[in-house]
């Protein structure tokens, strides 16, 4: 199981050797630009229904590319660009979903079982994958240990705390997001305690 796919600046198949000469279920947070970009490389693609319709028709408007690519700002993109890259060319190709996923169902990738949480806030569909027995939370941008976005087209404040509150209710013992590195129990309850005293 992979959880997003990037922005799409180089294949993901061919320089991860994990990826390749496998079958891969594909699973898509959110749709934002910067988890899409190489969905297409993957026959088997998840994604909550109400974000199918950009991941079948990535526009680059609709993905947020647009207003993070505006005034040139690839510096918010990369450390280092990659070589030949050109912001005014960038396209995501359509992968539409295969199967949509919603709260609490399950994603069982062959030997591992996930749950699906539904956490919109940042974006409407998006969601985090749960694994009780390990105390894994893949979370993606719900929450990381940086600043949260909860202003960009699409995000809802109140649907946030809503879901920081359903966070609140789980226990993980490690939390892999995507941003910033990972983190324990401990950080975890600071940012959503910070989140829904400070309205942030
Ligand atoms: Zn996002
Ligand atoms: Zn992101």
């Amino acid at each position: 199981m992979l959880v997003d796919t990037g922005l799409g600046a180089a294949p993901l198949r061919r320089n991860v050797p994990a990826l390749r000469d496998r079958p891969v279920v594909c699973v898509t947070s959110h749709t934002h630009f910067d988890h899409i970009g190489m969905a297409v490389e993957f026959a088997d693609k998840l994604v909550h229904p109400l974000e199918a319709p950009i991941l079948a028709d990535p526009a680059n408007d609709a993905t947020l590319f647009d207003h993070y690519a505006e005034g040139g700002r690839d510096a918010e993109l990369f450390l280092q660009p990659p070589a030949g890259w050109d912001a005014t060319a960038y396209r995501i190709a359509p992968a539409p979903a295969t199967q949509t996923v919603e709260h609490a169902d399950t994603v069982d990738p062959g030997d591992r079982r996930f749950t699906v949480l539904h956490t919109p806030g940042h974006s409407p569909g998006h969601i985090a994958l749960w694994e009780e027995v390990t105390g894994t939370l893949i979370a993606q941008d719900v929450i990381y240990d940086g600043p949260l976005v909860t202003d960009c087209a699409g995000a809802d404040m109140a649907a946030y705390r809503a879901s920081m509150r359903l966070l609140s209710e789980i226990e993980p013992r490690i939390v892999h997001a995507g941003h910033f590195p990972s983190f324990g129990p401990t950080r975890f309850r600071q940012i959503i305690a910070d989140f829904l005293d400070g309205g942030s």
